[in-house]
């Protein structure tokens, strides 16, 4: 989508730090770090949000976990991680493109903010 942030981000029109990547997905470092590992993982198709998932695209989304278990194999999680998807206005979407935070390498409280 020619607008989006993150489509423009897969196709390398804006620069990242890759993490991981696939033929479903993209994974690179957050600008805005919450935790020492703070990686964003995306879908290499434009899917808005978690409320867009459908059986037709869900696939990406089943991809995205299994990226999850690569990077936290790659970046040595063993003490563990959070992944996170903040959806719509409430949720605290700020980019229109559905993602997935992965965070770690710090003691993540309960509940979130
Ligand atoms: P959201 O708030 O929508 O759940 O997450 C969007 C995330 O994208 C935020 O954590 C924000 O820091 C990150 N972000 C926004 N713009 C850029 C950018 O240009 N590059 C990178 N690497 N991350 C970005
Ligand atoms: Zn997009």
């Amino acid at each position: 989508m020619e607008d989006c942030l993150f489509c423009k981000i897969i196709a390398g029109k804006i620069p990242s730090t890759k993490v991981y990547e696939d033929d479903y997905v993209y994974a690179f470092n957050d600008i805005d770090p919450q935790a020492p590992l703070h990686v964003v993982i995306v879908p290499k198709i434009h899917i808005k949000s978690a409320a867009e998932i459908t059986a037709e695209n869900s696939v990406y989304v089943a991809k995205i976990f299994e990226a999850v278990a690569k990077i936290a194999a790659q970046e040595g999680l063993e003490k563990g991680f959070r992944v996170v998807n903040n959806c719509g206005e409430d949720g605290g979407q700020t980019v229109g493109h559905l993602h997935y935070h992965l965070l770690a390498k710090r003691f993540l409280a309960w509940p979130p903010g």
